[in-house]
């Protein structure tokens, strides 16, 4: 199967590349980036738009095994390649928590059979996620994991945490930590601040989250072990992992797109929708995290992607689970947000979104260069769109329904095969969705 895109915008921050070049894929794999190529490969006319190396998100939730009503391996990966995703990173929150092998080998051999994109598990700190003993990590790793988390929770046990990063670091993969000390966060359901206050809702105050990245940047500088801290939503966690990053700590993090986007003003509706765990912030941390995305703190953009069922969501928000979809309106949002508004130009965004990711977690891909994987992202970033309420995630809980947004993804190639093509696939979602059941109203 052999792919030739031809006239796009070619941006690869990894080669420092920006100009009007032809891509060659052949056998799964780039061979040629260049002018003019002459192949006989079939040609993706990418005129006008701008070809990068495949995104990769670091932090899905796909919910298979366990919970097939709120997103399956399938859907998944169909949403992901509708957001511009040739690699999803899967979180080990399933049921049965992906904490030994045989969780492992099913994941990956699933999503060979039925995943639209590649899917890399992440492993369990803890065995069943309890945060007591330590899951078999070197077996894990075995089996392809490439990353482990309790995430969902904290390791609250520091020696536990010091051992992951311990014999992680023995591994050559990080520890990606959930931090959140949640005797602090206890009853919380927002950002705990000015708009808590005023709507009278338990709060999750960022020392929650602070408290514990402070103690993690030590274990990482003790350990001189990886640390990736997922979600970063506030101004102090930012600073702790800006001054152990001066003095040569390895540690890395990663940003949600909704954290850049909204702030707890947001939940004055009281959608459910706004609801998730690390909260939306006060202006004054989201405006701190997008500094870190602009000054190179920030090493990746992911999404966080946590699929719930309508029902499970159309609830009090006290009641509602924590967690939003993200796959889809990831590339939208930050264009929106960071590129349109100046913060960033589209190189950084790129960078953010495919070759930050492949460097933090040592993946594959993240590059064109000849001999690379052949998965390629195209995207439209001047296209205006509207988020529609239905995806092709089986879930809709997104905060971004209904918004306008500029940047769109417009093809998604995966090993040479292109896997998505908004040209083609036309307005109807892919993905078959279960009717929510009717409800009594409350
Ligand atoms: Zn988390």
């Amino acid at each position: 199967m052999n792919i030739l895109i031809t006239n796009g915008r070619v941006i690869d921050p990894s080669q420092e590349l920006d100009a009007r070049l032809d891509v060659l894929i052949e056998d799964g794999l780039v061979t040629r980036v260049d002018k003019k190529i002459k192949s006989n490969a079939a040609v993706f006319d990418a005129a006008g738009l701008v070809v990068t190396p495949g995104f990769i998100d670091l932090h899905t939730h796909l919910r298979e095994p366990g919970q097939e009503h709120k997103e399956t391996i399938r859907t998944g990966t169909l949403s992901a390649v509708a957001g511009g995703f040739t690699a999803v990173c899967a979180m080990a929150n399933t049921l049965p928590p992906n904490d030994e092998r045989a969780v492992t080998e099913m994941i990956i051999a699933e999503s060979a059979r039925n995943g639209a994109c590649r899917v890399y598990p992440i492993g369990a700190v803890s065995k069943g996620l309890k945060g007591e003993a330590l899951a078999e990590l070197a077996e894990l790793r075995a089996a392809g994991c490439v990353a482990v988390s309790d995430d969902g929770k904290p390791v609250y046990n520091a020696q536990l945490m010091r051992r992951a990063l311990e014999y992680c670091s023995m591994l050559g993969i990080p520890v990606v930590a959930h931090e959140e000390d949640a005797n602090l966060s206890d009853g919380g359901v927002m950002h705990e601040g000015y708009y808590s206050t005023l709507l009278g809702m338990g709060g999750i105050p960022a020392a929650s989250e602070e408290t514990l990245v402070a103690r993690d940047v030590i274990l990482a500088r003790t350990t001189g072990a990886q640390l990736h801290i997922a979600h970063l939503s506030t101004a102090g966690a930012i600073d702790a992992v800006r001054a152990a990053r001066a003095k040569g700590v390895r540690v890395t993090c990663e940003v949600a797109p909704h954290h850049l986007a909204l702030t707890d003003e947001t939940l004055q509706s009281f959608s459910t929708n706004l609801k998730m765990n690390p909260p939306l912030r006060s202006a004054q941390h989201r405006d701190a995290v997008i500094a870190a995305i602009a000054d190179g703190t920030v090493d990746a953009i992911a999404t966080d992607h946590a699929p719930h069922h309508f029902d499970e969501k159309n609830v009090e928000f006290d009641l509602a689970p924590f967690g939003v979809i993200g796959l889809e309106t990831a590339f939208g949002v930050c264009v929106t947000h960071l590129v349109a508004r100046g913060v960033i130009d589209l190189a950084r965004l790129v960078d953010l979104l495919s070759c930050g990711p492949a460097r933090v977690f040592n993946l594959d891909g993240g590059t064109l260069a000849a001999g690379s994987l052949g998965d390629v992202t195209v995207v439209d970033p001047q296209a205006r769109w509207e988020v529609p309420k239905s995806f092709r995630s089986m879930s809709s809980n997104s905060p971004f329904v209904g918004m306008s947004l500029q940047g769109r993804p417009l093809a998604t190639i995966v090993g040479g095969v292109v896997k998505y093509d908004a040209r083609q696939a036309g307005q109807a979602p892919a993905a078959t969705r279960q009717k929510p059941r009717p409800r009594a109203k409350r």
